[in-house]
């Protein structure tokens, strides 16, 4: 059985203490209230990551993820952090491929192929994030985008390795925009994704491959969209800074 995911993405944002507080919020409430076997993760700032990974052990169900990696495993690459350093704090996921990272520091599916194969060797579930512009929507151009993503990205991975990543579709025009994608838009690629992954894998793989949806999700929108057959959770920027937003959204799987 695939498993339903919620994951926060706080971008960059929250000082060092503002995270801290915030984090140890949310690992109460997932304490109190949630019921299901539903994974929660959350995808801290660099500074954060040591310091919630250790308030996160005792608690099963909560994960702590960093936004990205560098390829290499280590060297003269200043102000860079590597697979190796993110998991020795802890750390149990990375997202790869975000759109910002994309568009605004000129990641290529190329490039993301590379920082797949570190996360995994490095003991890292990646959360990569596909997903078309406003442009390429409207260009009819949406599942040729998602085919090459994960083509490029991913496709060179074994079986063994695939079944260790977490897919994320962010329509790029969804993201910090307030315009969700229509439940049954983002159902119509999320089914494309699966079934894409299952002619490259198996019907198996793609079964258990956790989908998740990103893009303007926030508690009033959350439980239709989760309700579609091939979204298995979401990627939460915004509404991820509040703790009580975030776990509405989390509690759609009790
Ligand atoms: P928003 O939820 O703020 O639209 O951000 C989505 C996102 O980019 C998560 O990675």
């Amino acid at each position: 059985m695939r498993k339903n995911i919620v994951a926060g993405n706080w971008k960059m944002n929250l000082d060092y203490e503002k995270g801290l507080s915030l984090f140890s919020e949310i690992v109460n409430m997932v304490k109190d209230e949630v019921v299901g076997d539903q994974e929660v993760v959350v995808c801290s700032p660099a500074i954060h990551l040591h310091s919630i990974a250790k308030l996160a052990e005792p608690v099963s169900n909560v994960a702590v993820g960093a936004q990205n990696i560098h390829q290499a495993e280590s060297g003269a690459y200043t102000g860079e952090i590597s697979g190796a350093q993110v998991k020795s704090t802890g750390a149990n996921y990375v997202i790869l491929g975000h759109s910002e990272r994309r568009a605004y520091f000129g990641e290529t599916n190329a490039l993301l192929a590379q920082k797949v194969d570190s996360a995994l060797a490095n003991g890292l579930r990646p959360i990569f994030c596909i997903g078309e512009t406003k442009d390429e929507r409207e260009g009819g151009e949406v599942f040729d985008v998602i085919k090459t993503q994960l083509e490029k990205g991913l496709f060179h991975l074994s079986s063994e390795e695939f079944e260790k990543i977490v897919l994320a579709y962010e329509p790029v025009w969804a993201i910090g925009t307030g315009l969700t994608a229509s439940p049954e838009q983002a159902q119509e690629v999320h089914a494309f994704i699966r079934d894409t992954v299952a002619n490259h894998y198996t019907q198996k793989i793609a079964a258990e491959t956790s989908i998740l949806y990103g893009g303007s999700c926030n508690p009033a929108n959350a439980n239709e969209l989760f309700s579609q057959n091939d979204i298995d959770g979401g990627l939460i920027g915004g509404a991820s800074l509040k703790s009580r937003d975030f776990l509405e959204i989390v509690k759609v799987f009790n």
